[in-house]
């Protein structure tokens, strides 16, 4: 027997163990969820080894079955789960168990401290490996044999606090243990009756750990189904073992929103079994680094999570993928520049979209839910050249016309509302509905009638300038309209014209546009006379030819830019408060009121359009004017 020698746990691990330890989580149970999951890891490698072996000798054709084992002592109070895996060397153990808390324990601890979420919520949702054993065990014992032909047999020993112990054995081992793991699990008092329990253990693996790719023996029979459900045919499924299934693949709680179940034989073979959730699966933000799909070649599992099979704007999907065609001992590397795996990809993909166009059709309502958690990623799709046109069929949008801003409208269905020569389809980026609403640069639409497409975040214009068209429409941003175009639709409500300017007043107009420009200098590139205002006294355009203001401010954050673009002012000749400044400016050219609206107009319209940076003046012209003008009140009604 070798020396016991005593080791240290690093400091995020002993952070875990103490987080673990103390959590009131009292769903304990999953701490065999995590030992058997590790057990299917270490036996996948093994049957992985053997099917990579050059020799071309097969998996599991040495006698040693591959399958995990769970027994347990009532009077000892032990629980033991063995493994016939890959194993572990001395130096595999201390790196595994004791050095590095795996990535999603690390992220679990850091929010954890964060405290956003219970702990309890979160060791649920995420799994949390082999240390979540300490949630029952007093003490545990990892007792370990690598495959590898000259390993010894370790023993590694600890009761979860601030070190552990290793030990070489000299047992026989290739009669005891001749490859694997076995973990020997110390019960807590309190515990212990629940989990040396075979009913109560047979119920945990069939609830946690049914669709487990290796037998799980419990007294003398298996206990879960090992079956790979994407491989049977799709009539003799039942939606429950679907749900099953899926609770199984992603640790969720809920039934998946959609299951969509794949046989492909030409031009590649493959199954697939793929899985919309009903939520968006990262609450915490935490990124799409858990997305991909599972990976089999002929019910091996060759990869977890490979990112290559879909692309990201389909992150949301979770599922398996087993094909017949790859070669069983491919690496990983290759598989990335893979052709077959292109074929698969794009079968997949299109069969994906497919199914997302017949949700859209067959139930519209059904098909809003799954856009309101799923469609801030899907978005991303517009990159996706090759399927741009079900894309496009795919988007949705907020819209002038939706009751609120839940709803949504597809291009189609815009076109279905278009006036009858309408070869456009309007588009408007805004903070906000209520934003939008009162936008002056929507004002000619809404005296038209014509709908606009409501678009509230950075990529929905990337959306529309990269689809640029639909079904012979051209998406058109709305400060970009032609309003010639505009102006021959008809007007729905007759609003009291303001009655048309003398050739006197024209030209006073001209004057005062042209002293407006005087006073506001280089900070506008024009001024003028505007076609589309009629509720506002002044909107901001931009000069022919250049990308929206939003585009705009998306470009400028990027290039650090922070000076104010400079625009056309545009004046609407028709409102009263124009017309009170053309009396006044007609009277006295030079009344410094006429400054002091020019500028106090201008700054509202930037403040609108979100570019004003400091509010001093403007606030001081408006507290100014107040003064003024309920000084004439006063003097009014008196
Ligand atoms: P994770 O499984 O997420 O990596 P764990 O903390 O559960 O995190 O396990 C850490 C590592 O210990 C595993 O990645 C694996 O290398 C090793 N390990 C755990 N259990 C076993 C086992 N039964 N057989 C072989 N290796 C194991």
């Amino acid at each position: 027997m070798g020396k016991k020698t005593t080791h240290k746990f690093k400091a995020e691990v002993s952070q875990m163990l103490d987080i673990l330890v103390h959590s009131l989580y009292t769903n304990k149970e999953i701490f065999l969820r995590e030992l058997i999951s590790n057990a299917s890891d270490a036996l996948e490698k093994v049957r992985f080894q053997a099917t990579t072996k050059k020799d071309g000798s097969e998996a599991g054709k040495d006698e040693i079955p591959l399958q995990i084992s769970i027994s347990s002592d009532k009077e000892a109070k032990t629980l033991t789960v063995t493994d016939t895996g890959i194993g572990m060397t001395r130096d595999e153990l201390m790196k595994n168990i004791g050095t590095i808390a795996h990535s999603g324990t690390a992220e679990l601890a850091r929010l954890a401290e964060e405290g956003k979420e219970s702990i309890d919520a979160l060791i649920g949702r995420f799994g949390v490996g082999f240390y979540s054993v300490y949630m029952v065990a007093d003490e545990v014992t990892v007792i370990t044999r690598s495959a590898d032909p000259d390993a010894k047999v370790i023993s590694w020993t600890s009761d979860g606090k601030t070190d552990y112990k290793l030990q070489e054995l000299d047992s026989k081992p290739d009669e005891d243990m001749p490859r694997g793991t076995r973990i020997i699990v110390k019960l807590k008092e309190d515990l212990a009756d629940q989990f040396t329990n075979d009913a109560n253990l047979k119920m945990i693996v069939n609830k946690h750990s049914n669709f487990i790719n290796f037998p799980i023996i419990i007294g003398d029979g298996q206990v879960n189904t090992v079956s790979a459900l994407w491989r049977e045919p799709k009539f003799q499924i039942k939606s429950e073992q679907y749900a099953e299934f899926y609770k199984f693949l992603t640790y969720d709680s809920e039934d998946p929103f959609d299951t969509l179940h794949i046989s492909v034989d030409a031009p590649v073979q493959f199954n697939a079994l793929l899985f919309t959730p009903v939520g968006d699966g990262d609450p915490f933000g935490m990124g799409r680094e858990d997305r991909g799909l599972d990976l089999y070649v002929r019910r091996v599992l060759i990869e977890k999570q490979n990112k290559n099979l879909l692309p990201e704007y389909l992150g949301f999907i979770k599922g398996v993928v087993d094909t017949e065609d790859l070669p069983l001992n491919i690496s990983r590397e290759t598989l990335q520049d893979n052709i077959l795996m292109r074929k698969i990809s794009s079968t997949l993909v299109k069969q994906v979209l497919g199914n997302l166009e017949k949700i859209a059709k067959d139930n519209a309502d059904r098909y809003a839910e799954f856009w309101h958690v799923h469609g801030s990623l899907f978005k991303a799709g517009y990159m996706d050249f090759l399927n741009k046109d079900k894309f496009g069929h795919l988007v949705r949008f907020n819209s002038s016309v939706s009751e609120d801003e839940k709803g949504l409208s597809s291009f189609a269905e815009y076109i279905t509302r278009a006036k009858d020569d309408q070869k456009e389809i309007y588009y408007a980026y805004g903070p906000s509905r209520e934003a939008l609403g009162l936008s002056p640069h929507l004002e000619l639409f809404r005296k038209k009638g014509i709908e606009v497409l409501y678009l509230y975040e950075p990529i929905d214009e990337f959306v529309m300038e990269s689809l640029r068209d639909f079904d012979g429409y051209t998406l058109v941003s709305a400060e970009h309209a032609d309003v010639s175009k505009l102006d021959g639709f008809e007007t729905l409500e007759k609003e009291e014209k303001a009655e048309a300017l003398s050739d006197d007043q024209k030209t006073t107009l001209d004057a005062m546009l042209t002293r407006i420009k005087d006073v506001l200098g280089d900070s506008v590139s024009e001024v003028k006379p505007s076609q589309r205002l009629s509720d506002s006294p002044v909107c901001l355009a931009n000069p022919d030819g250049q990308v929206t203001s939003s585009m705009d401010k998306i470009m400028r954050v990027m290039s650090k830019d922070t000076s104010i673009p400079t625009k056309v002012l545009e004046v609407n000749p028709d409102h009263a408060l124009i017309r009170n400044m053309l009396t006044i400016y007609k009277k006295d050219e030079n009344d410094p009121f006429i400054e002091q609206a020019a500028r106090q107009l201008f700054e509202s319209a930037l403040l609108l359009e979100g570019y004003l940076t400091d509010p001093h003046s403007l606030v001081g012209r408006v507290q100014d004017l107040l003064t003024k003008s309920s000084g004439w009140y006063v003097k009014t009604t008196e």
